[in-house]
């Protein structure tokens, strides 16, 4: 009868090794891929630099510039003919809505009090993810965003309109480009802007060749 018990007792015990190895096992399996879904699409090399256009309407000309103080690479769009406050703000190439959403805080600049209490950050703003590691990001948007993440966009195609939310003083267009980890100077049409560091103030003046309205 003793070794009856004994030989019982040995069983469970067994059973409890048994299913802490498959316990164990199931977790580095999950590890494994966890470090696959995320480590390896990190580690992938960038592909070939989307044919990018000016986040606005098609033949519109647009002051890009930078200021001491602007972070590397970064874009202030500004129209050189009418109001900044509610233009267009398109696709700059096809790809897929990664962020719709606020960044930081709105504050409270608008076109009724463009003087209004100033907010942090990118107020409403977009990301796209246009594959092959490639991303464009536009910041201080009037408005909630009229995409919404997860969205296929053409190029062209409306993501919201120019307005001053967040960290801005005036109604302006914040724009990046983003290869891979890095934000890499901003090329349109084919061509780099210039505009790479914060040392300086500089700006250049472009015609928008963002014509494409509904290509995928
Ligand atoms: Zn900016």
């Amino acid at each position: 009868m003793l070794g009856t018990v004994t030989t019982g007792q040995s069983d469970r015990s067994r059973e409890r090794r048994r299913v802490v190895r498959v316990v164990l096992a199931l977790g580095g399996a999950a590890a494994v891929l966890a470090l696959a879904v995320v480590v390896v699409p990190l580690l992938r090399p960038p592909g070939p630099r989307p044919l990018f256009q000016l986040p606005v309407p098609c033949g519109e000309i647009w002051r890009l510039g930078t200021y001491p103080g602007h972070d590397d690479y970064d874009v202030d769009l500004f129209p050189t003919e009418g109001a900044a406050w509610g233009r267009p703000v398109l696709a700059s190439h096809a790809g897929t809505v990664t962020v719709a959403g606020i960044n930081g805080s709105l504050g409270g600049r608008t076109p009724d009090n463009p003087k209004g209490p100033r907010g942090r950050g990118g107020g409403y703003w977009v990301k796209i993810d246009h594959g092959g590691r490639w991303e464009t990001q536009y910041l201080h948007l009037l408005e909630p965003p009229l995409v919404r993440a997860g969205q296929r966009v053409a190029q062209g195609e409306q993501l919201g309109r120019v307005g001053s939310t967040g960290n801005s003083g005036a109604p302006h267009l914040h724009y990046e480009q983003h290869r891979g980890r890095e934000k890499v100077e901003t090329w349109f049409d084919g061509v780099p802007s210039g505009i790479t560091d914060d040392d300086t103030e500089y700006s250049v003046t472009l015609t928008s060749g963002n014509c494409a309205a509904g290509r995928p």
